[in-house]
């Protein structure tokens, strides 16, 4: 009998059924959700909308049946009679058992407050609570997450997916104080905050404020974070009610000895609600070595199997963070080395505490290349390099292929579904040679992912480098088993011209996918420059009403202004339309033009109206800007038009829309007054008439100086060599990908063959096609007055917008 359908309770029984338990036990589970068995670790992929309810579950119904198990789904246990061997359970069942296994995991825990019975409050622990906590974000617009744990950030980046505005309050100093020390915990901080959630670190919640419904929480200094729902991820506490009731010694989780056998005998316990010499867990590792100890002292495979406690190394991906951390957090005593690398900006924060020449603690945030060496050096106390750095960064140390030989079997690989390296070693050898039937066969890779790259690397080391390609790489969309070429082929052949044609006729039993959506509205649009049938959840928000959401759910407006330049009449009437509409906030933006911001979404058809300009493209993945320097008209340093010229790149290249944003500049001499260099087309003038074009640059998250492609000797040369190579990209380029990866993937030498020497005969059709692209331009600002869904421009949240009316 299992009380407790989890993820410990479950994988107890699957140790079990690998060690022919079958013949020995009929196998009851009572679990109080109404489901299968599923991997709760994932309820955060759910949540964020990477992952589908279908695809987290480790053992649907079906399995329970297939295995002769008797799994009375959605009911709970009241109590056990130790005495008389009976469950009895909240439907006023008795069922007898002779061997119970309690595996009932932790319960949410509440720190005392105000307001915690308000409406709009909620955990996030179960299958049923990310499902509510999904509903509110479609239809709330602020959160509070109260605790910066693991968590807390994955309920807050979970959130902040659903472009909600996220306060998380932490009342320790440092988030996620339990794994990380300080340092590490800022520069978490900072990633996190890049996504746009508000941090408040060392601040405790007074209460919650509302009346009914919860409105909001107050700091203690007074101050009241508006909230429209509320999670409380402040910790667990292991769920002992089933077994205070039954009379089981309990101190702070379900007392268990090294056999998993609690205080009376033919009672087990494993999981989050168990206490083993003192401690208790609240991560997965443990409870995979649990159950292994327990199956072999079941079963009698191992008679002599103890479990000796888990020594955590935690490897999360948190919010999308790398996360690892063993042992000691940073230096306790004296004599401690202690070796520090902290890199706040790129978001990596490395280190590792040596005592007596054995690894006793280590910490890697944002760059866990060397995981693979230092778990095994944790573990198992190997001993360490001379020189500490190298156990940072690969100076001499093992390179990777032989640190990955050098893993013994049993340690464990991926710590979300216990996954040892034996098990990926013997999936090899059964005949999985890709990466992804390895996945598939073992799980390992399949929780947080991030494991993948070690698993990765086992994978080729058992194959001996004799790895079949995973052909879904070179997929152009997750949903269609097919590389660009291919995909543009097939629909071109059969003259698809709306997502869901090419989903009926190319994607596996016709299936629709999401994620693929966007990539082939993109592709289609570039391919059938005339139009195709406009299918609108094909589109993110900003193509669908033609301006860019911001954070509070708000627009801005960004009236066009080619080159950076503009007219007092057109700022006058910026200027009125920024007072009769009340916006927020009137910026000059970094690409030179000035963005209204704050505009509701029912206004924007308004404003654009009052406005009489064209919008500036400052969304979508297309053609955006062309920032201009002053040039020769005014600098005195000036070579060239530059001004000119960038006013007509905007003018003819407007809106097309390419597989990521493309950003340009122009500059009327190498001085580079507008950052050419860095932009994904980038021109330089260098006189008498002659222009460098470069491609490829970057100036956000990526900072890349772009490859020179030729000089040329006019203007009207860098419009259609600029031209060839937007198309280029737009025909070559993966979703998604900047110029910046696009031009080294191919190789300059490459893209200047093509695009400059006409290796390969293809300059015509792409200055053909490109042009077809600039003749069908429209501009979508006229939808304006004419929407093309009734819905396009009522607001998408019952709540009131900010105040921006007119
Ligand atoms: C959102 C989220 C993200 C996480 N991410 C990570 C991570 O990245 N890495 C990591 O290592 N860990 C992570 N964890 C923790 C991990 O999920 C737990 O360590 C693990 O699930 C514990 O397993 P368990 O079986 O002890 O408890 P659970 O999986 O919680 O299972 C206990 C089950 O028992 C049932 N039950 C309780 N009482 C009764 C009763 N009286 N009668 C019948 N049934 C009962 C419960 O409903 C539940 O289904 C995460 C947890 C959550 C919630
Ligand atoms: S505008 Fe750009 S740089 Fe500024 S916060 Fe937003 S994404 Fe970051
Ligand atoms: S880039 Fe050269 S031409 Fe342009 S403003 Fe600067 S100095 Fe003047």
């Amino acid at each position: 009998m299992v009380v407790g359908n989890g993820m410990a309770g479950i994988r107890a029984v699957e140790e079990l059924l690998d060690r022919g338990g079958a013949e020995q036990f009929d196998i009851t589970v009572f679990g109080d959700e109404p489901y299968g068995n599923y991997n709760r670790i994932m309820l955060s992929h759910v949540l964020s909308g990477e992952e589908t309810e279908e695809a987290i579950f480790l053992n649907a119904l079906p399995w329970y049946a297939q295995n002769s198990i008797d799994l009375r789904a959605g009911v709970r246990v009241d109590r056990i009679d130790r005495f008389a061997k009976v469950v009895h359970d909240a439907d006023g069942g008795r069922t007898p058992y002779d061997t119970l296994l309690l595996a009932t995991g932790s319960t949410p825990f509440f720190p005392t407050m105000e307001g915690l019975d308000l409406d709009g409050v909620f955990t996030f622990r179960t299958l049923d609570d990310a499902r509510s906590l999904l509903t509110s974000a479609k239809t709330h617009r602020r959160a509070v997450v109260i605790g910066g744990g693991l968590l807390g950030l994955e309920a807050a980046h979970g959130l902040a997916t659903h472009g909600l505005q996220v306060d998380l309050v932490h009342s320790p100093a440092h988030l996620m104080n339990q794994q990380l020390g300080p340092e590490a915990g800022r520069v978490l901080r900072r990633k996190i905050e890049e996504l746009g959630i508000r941090v408040h670190t060392g601040v405790r919640t007074r209460g919650l404020r509302g009346t009914g419904r919860v409105e909001g929480v107050e700091l203690p200094d007074g101050t009241v974070l508006e909230a429209d729902f509320v999670v409380i991820a402040a910790g667990i506490r292991p769920n002992v009610d089933v077994a205070v009731r039954s009379g089981l010694e309990v101190e702070r989780g379900v007392v268990v000895d090294d056999r998993m056998r609690t205080s009376h005998p033919d009672v087990y316990a494993v999981g989050e609600c168990v206490q083993h010499r003192g401690q208790t867990y609240g991560l997965v590792a443990p409870l995979w070595d649990q159950a292994g100890v327990l199956a072999d002292h079941l079963t009698g495979a191992r008679p002599d199997a103890e479990y000796h406690g888990t020594r955590t190394s935690t490897k999360l991906k948190v919010a999308g963070v790398d996360v690892v951390a063993m042992g000691l957090p940073g230096p306790e005593r004296d004599d401690d080395e202690f070796v520090v690398f902290s890199e706040p900006h790129r978001g990596v924060y490395l280190n590792v505490v040596v005592r007596e020449g054995r690894l006793v603690g280590a910490t890697l945030l944002g760059d866990v290349r060397k995981t693979a060496f230092l778990t095994q050096a944790f573990d198992q106390g190997l001993p360490l390099p001379e020189e500490r750095t190298s156990l940072l960064f690969d100076l001499g140390s093992p390179d990777e292929a032989t640190s990955v030989a050098e893993l013994s079997d049993d340690v464990q690989v991926c710590n979300c579904n216990g996954v040892t390296k034996g098990r990926i070693v013997d999936a090899v050898a059964g005949g999985c040679t890709s990466i992804t039937a390895v996945m598939g066969k073992t799980k390992a890779g399949k929780g947080c992912g991030s494991c993948k790259p070690l698993v990765e690397q086992i994978t080729e080391w058992a194959a001996g480098g004799d790895l079949t390609v995973d052909e879904s790489v070179g997929w152009y969309v997750p949903g269609v088993p097919l590389a660009k070429p291919e995909l543009m082929a097939a629909i071109r052949e059969r003259g698809l011209k709306s997502v869901s044609a090419v989903f009926r006729e190319l994607a596996p039993g016709g299936v629709e996918d999401a994620k693929s959506k966007m990539g082939l509205t993109s592709l289609l649009r570039m391919m059938w420059p005339e139009g195709i049938e406009e299918e609108r959840d094909g589109r993110y928000i900003n193509d669908r009403v033609h301006a860019n959401i911001q954070r509070d759910g708000t627009f801005s407006v960004v009236p066009q202004m080619k080159g950076g330049v503009t007219t007092p009449e057109q700022l006058r009437k910026i200027a009125d339309v920024a007072d009769k509409y009340d916006v927020g906030m009137v910026k000059v933006t970094g690409g030179q033009r000035i963005d209204l911001l704050g505009v509701a979404k029912e206004d924007l058809p308004k404003v654009w109206a009052d406005l009489g300009m064209p919008s500036g493209y400052a969304y979508g993945k297309s053609f955006r800007t062309v920032k201009t320097c002053v040039g020769s008209e005014f600098c005195r340093f000036g070579l060239d038009d530059s001004t000119q010229l960038g006013i007509d790149l905007e003018t003819r290249y407007q809106g097309i829309e390419t597989p990521a944003k493309l950003k340009l500049g122009v500059v009327g001499c190498p001085r580079n007054c507008a950052e050419a260099y860095v932009k994904d087309i980038g021109v330089v003038a260098v006189g008498a008439g002659k222009w460098e074009v470069y491609v490829g640059g970057a100036a956000g998250a990526t900072v890349r100086k772009g490859d020179l492609l030729a000089t040329v000797g006019s203007a009207q040369e860098v419009l259609t060599l600029t031209g060839r190579f937007i198309q280029f990209y737009r025909e070559w380029g993966n979703w998604l990908e900047r110029t910046y990866e696009f031009v080294p993937r191919l190789g300059i030498e490459r893209v200047r063959k093509v695009l400059v020497d006409d290796s390969d005969g293809l300059a015509a059709g792409l200055d053909e096609r490109v042009q077809a692209a600039v003749d069908n331009y429209r501009d979508p600002w006229q939808e304006g007055t004419a929407p093309v869904t009734t819905g396009q421009f009522r607001p998408a949240l019952p709540l009131g917008m900010p105040a921006v009316r007119s």
